[in-house]
Formats: structure tokens, sequence, C-alpha cells
């Protein structure tokens, strides 16, 4: 039976813990900023409160459709991260020299995070990238190289089978890396306490105020776009971003399970499938397990395929019983699922409208709740003109294109349905069918990534 699919845990427990903080009055009356923060997720709320920190008698002004946190920040598996994890991917996409620039300018994030104090529920566990294939054992093998190779091996460091079990034990795990620079987070916690900060920093917050057209918000001297995955149809961006959907499972409380596999230290966990899965604890025992693997979107629509899709939750619920066979007993209680807003090379993109005072950021392809502090640093940079050390990371650029609408959409899906096939098969210990392996190898040739590595 599929998980019931219901309100992100994660809110429900960040608002008996907030005890019925009030939504912020909607805005009436005309505008008037000298930044207008469109969005109250992590990007939005970093870029407000990064503003306030650079010019205190900026006045700012946040419009948030819902509440701060509804979209995917409140929803999110919490994995908080830079870019040494993904330090391969980098120098591709940008080159060496940009890609350490930028993976020493996420190291900053964690302590950011450390500084708003512990009721964000971070933990600095590191992550473990696993293996259960031997395909994946390969995906494992460049990671460690691309470290090395960059002259910081200990940011991935190989574990054999042995070492691994000394972290967590499954039947499933053939080996794995350890990546120091992670940690976990509660991500509805943290984005009450940034939208507090964010108040008593002076600005002025309004949630339920939907904006319909940016080109409208005449009242303000700069404007952010930092609706992420709703930016995905937006003119100036829709052709280098599309949305893929995104879910987790997460069970009751088994501290005595996790105490039995051995999982006890807090690491997060990912395994080495294109479509990853991706599982945590809480601070209460609980295990979050999320699979990548939901449906691509259409024209940037943000409908029912990224909240309703319960194949998908069903696969996350069935990767937590493949992936650790050890928790068999504990019950799943609840799934939920949100949007990914994936770019052409799986990094995010930060700029300007030419011609305007818009500014916007997207294309975190999965890893946003780390980033998006790297994004509100350079938001501010471009919304206040500066010309620093933020507007001048390798992620103010323009990725490639994707294909238009609707092959976006149908190339997409039909490359995804290929590459879920072959890693299916692969787990299952069978050789991949010629016509699954033939779409999977598409975006390889074409230069372009698919999925949510
Ligand atoms: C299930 C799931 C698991 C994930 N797990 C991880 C993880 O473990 N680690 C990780 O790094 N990343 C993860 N991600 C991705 C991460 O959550 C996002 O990259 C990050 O939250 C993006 O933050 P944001 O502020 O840019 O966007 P959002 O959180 O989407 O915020 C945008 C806000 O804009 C508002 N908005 C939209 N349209 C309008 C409008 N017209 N007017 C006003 N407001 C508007 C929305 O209501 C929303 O609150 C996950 C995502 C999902 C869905």
């Amino acid at each position: 039976m599929v998980a019931p699919l219901r309100t992100p845990w994660w809110l429900e427990e960040a608002a008996a813990a907030a005890d019925g903080d009030e939504a912020s009055e909607p805005l009436s009356g005309p505008l008037d900023a000298d930044v207008c923060v469109v969005g109250g997720g992590f990007t939005g709320l970093w870029t407000a409160l990064a503003v306030k920190e650079r010019d205190p008698s900026a006045h700012v002004v946040l419009l948030e459709a819902e509440r701060c946190g509804a979209g995917p920040s409140g929803r999110n598996g919490g994995f908080l991260h830079g870019y040494w994890a993904s330090i391969g991917r980098a120098c591709s996409v940008l080159g060496e020299r940009a890609a350490l620039d930028l993976a020493r300018a996420g190291e900053r994030i964690i302590p950011a995070v450390r500084a708003l104090g512990g009721e964000v529920w971070l933990h600095e566990s590191g992550m473990l990238s696993v293996s259960t294939t031997p395909a994946q054992d390969r995906t494992l093998d460049a990671s460690v190289a691309a470290a090395a190779a960059v002259g910081r091996p200990e940011q991935a460091v190989p574990l054999d089978r042995d070492a691994l079990a000394e972290r967590i034990r499954s039947a499933s795990f053939r080996r794995g890396v350890f990546f120091p620079e992670c940690a976990t987070v509660q991500p509805a916690r943290l984005v009450g306490v940034l939208r507090r900060k964010a108040l008593e920093a002076g600005v002025e917050l309004h949630e339920r105020s939907p904006v319909r057209r940016v080109e409208d918000l005449r009242g303000a001297r700069a404007v952010v776009v930092a609706t992420n995955a709703a930016a995905t149809g937006w003119r100036p961006v829709r052709r280098h971003v599309t949305n893929f959907g995104s879910y987790v499972v997460l069970t009751e409380p088994v501290p005595e399970l996790l105490a039995e596999i051995g999982w006890t230290g807090g690491e997060a966990v990912v395994d080495g499938r294109m479509f990853i899965h991706y599982f945590r604890t809480t601070d209460d025992g609980r295990v979050l397990m999320g699979s990548g693997s939901g449906p691509i979107g259409f024209g940037g629509r943000l409908d029912g395929r990224f909240t309703l899709d319960e194949p998908t939750a069903a696969r996350a619920e069935l990767g937590l019983r493949r992936l650790l066979p050890g928790l068999a007993g504990a019950r799943v209680e609840r799934a939920w699922g949100g949007p990914i807003d994936v770019s052409a090379d799986h990094l995010p993109f930060f700029g300007t409208v030419p011609g305007t005072r818009i500014h916007y950021g997207l294309g975190y392809s999965g890893n946003g709740v780390g980033p998006s502090w790297l994004g509100g640093q350079i938001l501010a940079s471009l919304a206040l003109e500066r010309e620093d050390e933020w507007a001048s990371l390798p992620l103010v650029r323009r990725p490639p294109s994707l294909p238009p609408e609707p092959l976006k959409r149908i190339g997409g899906g039909l490359v995804r349905a290929a590459i879920l096939a072959v890693e299916e098969a692969e787990e299952a210990g069978r050789r991949p069918s010629l016509a699954a392996r033939a779409g999977a190898a598409v975006p390889r040739r074409l230069g372009m990534r698919i999925g949510t590595r």
C-alpha cells in the first residue's frame, strides 16, 4: 500500500514548535521598495537578509504567494552542502579554477547556518554515497578521483564495505564514499528562523501575496525573482530549466532499529543512481527516504505531477525497503513531494534580465538548501549593483539551453523512463534491454544531463 500523500511532516513539526506563528498581512496598496524580493523560500529569505546586512537603510519588501516555506524549502530532505560532493561535475561545467572558487565559497554555507543557533536541528555529520551495483561503483570512483585531482582528497574519502558498515549496515551496500562537507537540518525550522531574522532586520514581509507579473512591480527600484520552480515557464529563463518531481516517505520513530543497523551518527546518505535515493534520520529517530525519480513537468506548470504522484512515492518506499532491509519493521507514516528545478548542466544560474533591474536565480537541480545561501549573497549583490566577490562567482552565468516545449517534456520523459528501466534492471541483477540502454545514453551524447544527480 502506498503511504498517504500528506502535508510535509517538517511543516507540522516546525509549526508546533513555533506555537502558532501567524501569517503576515497580504500586500494592500501600492508597492514602494528599494528591493522587492518575490518568493519566501530559502533564496528569497537569504537574499532579503543579505541586502539588509549590506545596506541596513534599504527598504526591502518580500512578497510570498502562500506562507514562507510552502514550496520546496519547507518540504525537502534537509541535506545541506556546497559543491565538494560534486566537484567533478563542477569542473567539467565551469573549468577547474572556477569550480574551485565555487567549492571554496560553498564552505561558508554551513558556518552561516550554524550562526543561526541550535533551533534548526543542524547536524554536521557528513554525507555517505553508497553503491548498490557495479555501475554505481564507477560513480563513487569518479567522485574520489575528482576530489584527488584538484588536490583535496579529504573531501571524498573512499570506504570499503567494512568501513561503510561501521557507519551504516545494509546487505544492499557494496561500498561508499564519505563527504565531510555536509550537514542536515530540519528545513521548515530553517525557514522559520530565517523568516524571523528577516522581520527583526526590518524586512517588510507580505505572505498570501502572489505576484502576477514581475514587470508590473514598478514601485520597486530592483526586483529579485526567487520563485524557483515556479519561474520555470518564465520567458527569460525557460530555455535553461525544467522541473522534475521528487518525493519522500517518512517512517515512524524507530531509534531501536537504527541502533541495530549502526546508523546512529546522523550521516546523510545517497545512492549512486542517476535519479538518486537520498535518506537521513531525524532527531526523534525517524527515517526519511526520498526518490528524485518523479515526473517531468510541462511548460513550467506546477500541477499535481509534483505533489500527487503515488508511483514516485511508492518508488521512494521501495527504495527504503531495498536499501535498508534492516528497517523492514518500520511503518511508513506519510509521503509528500515537490518540484525540483533542473538546469541543463545541473548547476544553478543567476543573472539580470537585459535592460532591466529584474534579477533571478534558479536551477539548483536538487541541491538548493545550501547553495541558496550563496544565491542570496549573489542576488543581494546584483540587486544593490555591487561588483564584488559574490557578483563575480561563476554561477552568474547562462547555462546551456534545453530543447523548447513540447520536445523538452517528450524527450525528457522518454529518457527518464529509459534511465529508470536501466537502473532498475541493474539493481535486480538483470542486463538492461538494448532500447533502454540506448535511450539512457541520449543525454550524454548530446552533452546534457538528466535525472537529479
Ligand atoms: C522533495 C524534495 C526534496 C529535496 N531535498 C533536498 C535536499 O535534501 N537538499 C537540497 O539541497 N535540496 C533539496 N531539494 C531542493 C531544495 O528544496 C530547493 O532547491 C530549495 O528549497 C529552493 O529554494 P528556493 O527558495 O529557491 O525555492 P522555493 O522553496 O520553491 O521558494 C519559492 C517560493 O516562491 C513562492 N512563489 C512562487 N510563485 C510566486 C509568485 N508568483 N509570487 C510570490 N511568491 C511566489 C512559493 O510559494 C515559494 O514559497 C529538494 C526538493 C524537493 C522537492
